[in-house]
């Protein structure tokens, strides 16, 4: 496995043609766990070569967000994608990907201001900016995201269509842990009663599944319920949104009629989590990647 640190370097290590199908591609701000690994091995299924970066990128990060205490294991995360098969990783320092002050960014106008861009203004656009760069330095044919980030997959997807970037992305299925909380870098902050209260995220994904299995399909209803139980489940969690999207459009879900991006965010003290789940009017789960 080779490790690269520089932009010239990951352009010389190329032998396949850019954007050769062959190469798959996964980015990640490191901290590596079965999300993570999840991904590299879809990577793998589709593609001979796999490069996997790791970057935790400051323009994503707000002031008074947690990009300082932000964990970090580089040599563990080596040996996770040692152990995967990964070709290349590619982990450049923070001067390698931004040499100026970072003035040219891609913004992205409408999905990006909603949802987890309410509260985090910028986010989209840092994300966005080195994503770009990134595809452009790995130059992938394919790149598989995580439905973690749902918003954050759709809005990449955006920019790759809109911008012509000659790669098809993959989005895998989020990987829980058992009691059911999705697995994310950010957990390590959580101790054992906040560790708890974060499991009403998907509690309440897992009470709209509920409702719907019982023929609730009114919007606002259905945000009612699930809001009262988040509430009764974490008292201490404030609730930054919890919404119901159509995976496609983006709208407002009025009435679930068709599957639907039920999507979740919450503060618990310092910690912000999200989660989602992709449900259809039975309030069975379909994967994003089928249905946008
Ligand atoms: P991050 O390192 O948190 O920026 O995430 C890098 C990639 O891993 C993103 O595409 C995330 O959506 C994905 N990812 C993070 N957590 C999970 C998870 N629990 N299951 C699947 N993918 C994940």
């Amino acid at each position: 496995m080779k490790l690269i640190r520089t932009v010239d370097e990951m352009h010389r290590a190329q032998h396949l043609p850019a954007f050769s199908p062959a190469r798959g591609f996964v980015p990640t701000m490191g901290y590596l766990h079965e999300g993570h690994l999840a991904l590299i091995r879809t990577a793998r299924r589709h593609a001979d070569e796999v490069v996997v970066s790791i970057f935790v990128n400051p323009t994503q990060f707000g002031a008074g967000e947690d990009l300082e205490r932000y964990p970090r294991d580089e040599n563990h995360d080596l040996d996770l994608c040692r152990a995967e098969g990964v070709d290349i990783v590619f982990a450049p320092p923070i001067e390698e990907m931004y040499p100026d002050p970072c003035e040219v960014t891609i913004q992205e106008a409408r999905w990006s201001r909603e949802l987890c861009g309410r509260s985090r203004s910028g986010h989209f656009a840092g994300v966005l900016t080195v994503v770009a760069k990134l595809l452009n330095i790995v130059q992938p044919g394919v790149a598989v995201f995580g439905q973690k980030d749902a918003q954050q997959f759709l809005v990449i997807r955006k920019m790759v269509q809109a911008l012509n970037f000659p790669i098809c992305l993959m989005v895998a299925p989020t990987v829980r842990e058992p009691d059911g909380l999705a697995m994310s870098s950010r957990n390590t902050y959580l101790d054992a009663p906040l560790r708890q209260d974060a499991l009403a995220l998907y509690l309440a994904l897992r009470d709209a599944q509920t409702a719907l299995a019982e023929g609730m399909r009114n919007g606002l209803e259905l945000q009612a319920r699930l809001r009262a139980g988040f509430a009764a489940r974490c008292p201490c969690g404030q609730l930054h949104y919890l919404e119901l999207r159509d995976p496609r459009t983006f709208r407002a879900v009025q009435k679930v009629d068709a599957p639907t991006l039920f999507a979740i965010a919450a503060q618990l003290q310092s910690v912000r989590l999200i989660d989602n789940m992709v449900l259809d009017e039975q309030g069975r789960e379909r994967s994003l990647q089928d249905v946008c």
